[in-house]
């Protein structure tokens, strides 16, 4: 179940019953267009939806426009401190942008409902537990979950009472427990889309997984309507680990379902090794949600990975290929490349 309403940013629809979309940040400052350019096409690649991009001065309006206009997925300026930014911002040809309540506040807000009226563009209301304000904090009683939300409100109510409402809400913070209380209230509060994720989850294993529990708990509830996985690392990381959530989650198949198994006493290859060999050698463009799975042993592996489109299992001589559980080629590890290119190469 997603939002009630829905909002569209550059033909993107977001809530309202669209597949959760997937979002990320760039990571290469503004300054540098043409490096901001192959971040996004690498974004675009791996799947990112929407792109938000920090605009912290005026300064950059002529970067902000040729990236605007260069970009392959559209663009969100994200801004703090000052609404004068959004406005610029919305000037430069950006149809979404994302205003913080910890620091912004309610001044200027009317003057930007105008703007963004008037170019048909989507405010994101994005609280951030790293931004709150000590007047925020204290008045939720140190509850940073309360804080999040009341911050949320403090600049959504007056933009519902204008009758604006291409709003996109957020609430976000570094901890599990705090941002999945937050937007379980946001959601049963307001019908406006969310936007979800787990900031400043940390790097490698502990990002993913911290970013897995958090966004996890929230879409497996039909909470949240696009999401970011942050992540310290590249910005296309971010977008592969949120496909895996959703593909986990069975809530989108984009990409290959990758199964592996633990190894064991029993197995006749080296597993780690041989999963990366195939990953290597699966070419672009197989079809979303089609199941790979290399397994230690024929013993229990293609039992155990029935369901695979693709399957290999070790061997006392080397691999079996097989296919929904059927054994489709052998071959000794010298002949993995030729077999699984000739397999590929049939119908999937
Ligand atoms: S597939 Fe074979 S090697 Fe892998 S965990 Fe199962 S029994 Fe062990």
């Amino acid at each position: 179940m997603s939002s009630v309403k829905s909002v569209n940013i550059g033909g993107l629809k977001i809530g309202g019953g669209a597949p959760v979309r997937v979002e990320s940040m760039l990571k290469t400052p503004l300054e540098d267009v043409a490096g901001c350019v192959l971040e996004l096409d690498g974004l675009a690649r791996a799947g990112c939806e929407l792109v938000r991009v920090a605009f912290p001065r005026e300064g950059l309006r002529g970067e902000l426009r040729q990236l605007v206009t260069k970009s392959p997925i559209p663009i969100m300026a994200d801004i703090h401190f000052n609404h004068r930014f959004a406005i610029a911002a919305l000037d430069c040809g950006c149809r979404s942008v994302r205003i913080n309540p910890g620091n912004m506040g309610t001044r200027g807000l009317a003057e930007l409902i105008s703007a963004a009226r008037a170019n048909g563009a989507v405010i994101r209301i994005g609280s951030n537990g790293g931004s709150l304000s000590a007047a925020q904090l204290e008045s939720a009683d140190g509850d940073r979950a309360a804080a999040l939300v009341a911050a949320v409100e403090e600049q959504l109510l007056p933009l519902a009472s204008a009758g604006f409402e291409d709003v996109v809400i957020s609430a976000k913070s570094s901890s599990v427990p705090q941002t999945t209380r937050a937007n379980f209230i946001l959601s049963q509060r307001y019908p406006f889309p969310l936007h979800v994720g787990i900031t400043e989850a940390g790097q490698g294993v502990g990002g993913a997984v911290k970013s897995a529990v958090g966004l996890g708990i929230l879409l497996s509830q039909g909470i949240g309507d696009t999401m970011r996985v942050s992540l310290t690392g590249a910005s296309k990381d971010e977008a592969e680990t949120a496909y895996s959530i959703l593909r986990a989650l069975g809530v989108r198949n984009k990409g290959i379902n990758f199964v592996s198994c633990p190894g064991c006493g029993r197995r006749r290859i080296d597993v780690e090794r041989m999963a990366g060999r195939v990953k290597a050698l699966l070419p672009d463009g197989l079809p979303d949600g089609l199941t790979v799975a290399v397994m230690g042993c024929e013993v229990n592996g293609p039992k155990e990975a029935a369901e695979a489109d693709i399957g290999l299992a070790g061997t006392q001589n080397g691999f079996v290929l097989f296919k929904k559980g059927k054994t489709v080629a052998t071959g000794g590890e010298d002949t993995l490349e030729e077999t699984l290119k000739t397999f590929l190469a049939a119908p999937v």
